[in-house]
C-alpha cells in the first residue's frame, strides 16, 4: 500500500479543514467567538437571560404533564407527524393553541425555527415578493432564502417603507415581521402593516415567538392586535419561550394551515414534536388561559426595569413586552459587561454580530413574572457598577 503521507509531512486529509482555523482566528480577533457553557441546574444567579418569562419551564403542573407524557407516550415521537409522530397530545395542543389565538387552526412543529421555515416557504415561491423587516430573526431570513422569492428587506419597523415596497411589487406578495423583536424587544406596528397589506392584496405573516405568553394578557399578538380570525394573516409561535416547553406552531385560517401541513418540508420530513414537550406546552397554554396576571406581571416588570435603567442613564430599548435591549457597542465591550454582571450574580444575554448588525452589540435582558422590586434594583445596581 502507498504511503498516505504528503510532501509537507502531514498525513492524508489533515489539510482539508485548515480553512476553519482562519475563521476561528477571525472570530477570536474580533470578539465574536461563541462559547457554549452549560449552566447549573440550580444556580445562585438572578437570570435575566432566559426566555422562560413566566417560569413555566419549572412550573409543577408543566413538569408533571411532561413526565406523565413520557410515561404514557415515550420520550420521543418515534416518527414524522404523518407516520407515527402524531399523538392525541399533538392534536389537542393544536386545538387549544388555535383557541388561544382565536385562529381557525394550528399546526405544531418540532421548533419555532422549523415553523418559520414552513410558513415562509409554503406561502411564497419563485413568483412571489416578500417584504421583510430588516430586524427579522434568522429563521425568517432562512425561510426567505429557501423560498426562492424576490426578497425586499425594508428598514426596521417602518410601515411607510413597507407600503412603498408593496407599491413597487405585485401579488402574490407577503409582509413578514416579528410581533416583538427578539433582541430589542420593540413591538411591530402590526395595525399599520395590516392596513398596508390590505391596500395591496398582500398577506401578513407574523412571528409571535416573543409575543405569546406576554402580549394580549398572554394570548399573544392576535389578541393584542385583534387579528384572530383574519383571513389574510398567519402567525408562528414558539413553544420554547413563555410556554417553557419546546416546539413551534403555525396558526391561521384552516385552509392555509392545511396547505402548510401538506407542503412544508419541515413538517413532512421532520420527526414530530416529542410528546413530553407537547404535553408541557399544553399545560402551559392552560396555565396562560387560567391566569392572565402572570403575563401582565411580566410587562409590569419590564416597565419597572426600563424606568429604573433609564433613570440611571442606561438606554434600555422599549418595554413593550418582556425583552429589553441595551446598546453595548463593540463585541468585546458587550462580552466584558455581561461577564462582569455574571460575576456579580446577574446573568444577562449578550448579542453580537451576526445576531445584531455590526457595531450594535447588545445586552439583552428579559423580564420574568417572578422578579420583585428588589431584584429590579439589584439588576440596575449590577448593570451600572463600574469595571
Ligand atoms: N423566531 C424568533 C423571533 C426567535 O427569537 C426564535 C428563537 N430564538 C425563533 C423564532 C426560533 O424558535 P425556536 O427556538 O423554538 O426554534
Amino acid at each position: 500500500m502507498k504511503s498516505s503521507g504528503s510532501a509537507n509531512g502531514r498525513s492524508a486529509g489533515e489539510a482539508v479543514f485548515d480553512w476553519v482555523d482562519r475563521h476561528a482566528r477571525h472570530r477570536r480577533d474580533n470578539g465574536l467567538r461563541r462559547v457554549v457553557e452549560p449552566r447549573g441546574s440550580a444556580e445562585d444567579v438572578l437570570d435575566l437571560a432566559s426566555n422562560d418569562y413566566l417560569g413555566f419551564a419549572r412550573h409543577p403542573a408543566v413538569v408533571e404533564a411532561a413526565a406523565a407524557a413520557a410515561h404514557r407516550w415515550g420520550t420521543g415521537s418515534t416518527g414524522s407527524r404523518l407516520v407515527t409522530g402524531t399523538t392525541e397530545l399533538h392534536t389537542t395542543l393544536e386545538d387549544e393553541l388555535a383557541g388561544l389565538y382565536g385562529a381557525e387552526a394550528a399546526l405544531v412543529f418540532s421548533s419555532g425555527y422549523t415553523a418559520n421555515l414552513a410558513l415562509v416557504t409554503t406561502l411564497t415561491g419563485a413568483d412571489s415578493t416578500i417584504v421583510s423587516d430588516g430586524g427579522n430573526h434568522a429563521s425568517l431570513i432562512d425561510g426567505c432564502r429557501l423560498s426562492r422569492a424576490r426578497v425586499r428587506v425594508v428598514p426596521h419597523a417602518d410601515p411607510g417603507a413597507v407600503r412603498n415596497a408593496l407599491e413597487g411589487s405585485s401579488p402574490p406578495h407577503v409582509v413578514l415581521s416579528e410581533s416583538v423583536f427578539s433582541v430589542d424587544g420593540d413591538t411591530a406596528p402590526l395595525d399599520e402593516l395590516l392596513a398596508a397589506c390590505r391596500e395591496h392584496g398582500a398577506a401578513l405573516l407574523v412571528d409571535d415567538a416573543h409575543g405569546l405568553g406576554v402580549l394580549g394578557d398572554g394570548a399573544g399578538a392576535f389578541t393584542a392586535f385583534g387579528l384572530g380570525g383574519a383571513p389574510d394573516v398567519l402567525a408562528t409561535a414558539t413553544l420554547s419561550k413563555a410556554l417553557g416547553a419546546q416546539g413551534g406552531a403555525v396558526l391561521g385560517p384552516r385552509r392555509v394551515v392545511d396547505h402548510v401541513a401538506q407542503a412544508a418540508r419541515t413538517f413532512v420530513f421532520d420527526t414530530g414534536l416529542a410528546p413530553p414537550a407537547a404535553a408541557a406546552a399544553l399545560a402551559g397554554v392552560r396555565l396562560l388561559r387560567e391566569d392572565p396576571r402572570r403575563a401582565r406581571r411580566v410587562q409590569e416588570v419590564a416597565h419597572g426595569l426600563h424606568a429604573a435603567l433609564t433613570e440611571r442613564g442606561v438606554p434600555a430599548g422599549s418595554p413593550g413586552a418582556a425583552v429589553l435591549g441595551i446598546p453595548a457597542g463593540s463585541p468585546d465591550t458587550a462580552v466584558t459587561w455581561a461577564r462582569s454582571c455574571l460575576e456579580r450574580g446577574v446573568r444577562v444575554g449578550c448579542f453580537r454580530p451576526p445576531s445584531v448588525p455590526d457595531g450594535e452589540s447588545r445586552l439583552r435582558l428579559t423580564a420574568r413574572a417572578d422578579l420583585e422590586e428588589r431584584d429590579i434594583q439589584r439588576v440596575v445596581r449590577v448593570l451600572t457598577a463600574g469595571g
